[in-house]
């Protein structure tokens, strides 16, 4: 940050600094040519926001890898992006013969034909995903194929 005096062109040089305690902040700057000063004064979000910004400035926080994973994540989709979360409330159970059974469905499509099942077993307070119930929700909603 530089402050120029018009009157001579010339960079003004930093005369004196405050840090009253409160967070505010006071620099004044003089022209070395006609003693003209200015003073910037700085409220106690931009004295912390330019603060911040020295402190990242030039340095990496957040990694390559992070970016990769996502990247990866967006390119190959993922069943988990349509499950709900794991501890929501009246979550339904799949039995190891249900998951058996969805992983005969096309990977593209997975997710949602468990949450269209899962949906269905909520909404009629089944608890537990069984290859039975998704019989009888597939006959339900004429999912055939799923
Ligand atoms: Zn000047």
């Amino acid at each position: 940050m530089k402050f120029l005096c018009l009157e001579c062109d010339r960079q003004m040089a930093f005369d004196e600094r405050a840090v009253p305690g409160d967070g505010t902040m006071a620099a004044v700057f003089k022209c070395p040519e006609c003693g003209r000063k200015t003073a910037m004064l700085a409220n106690p979000m931009e004295t912390q926001l330019v603060s911040s910004l020295g402190v990242k400035v030039g340095g990496r926080t957040v990694p390559d890898a992070n970016f990769e994973g996502i990247r990866s994540g967006v390119a190959t989709g993922s069943d988990e992006a349509f499950e709900p979360p794991a501890a929501s409330p009246g979550a339904v159970r799949w039995s190891v013969e249900a998951v058996e059974r969805l992983g005969l469905v096309p990977s593209f499509v997975r997710g949602m034909v468990k949450k269209i099942y899962t949906d269905y077993a909520k909404e009629r307070g089944i608890e537990e995903m069984t290859p039975a119930v998704m019989d009888r929700a597939r006959t339900d909603l004429g999912l055939e194929g799923m």
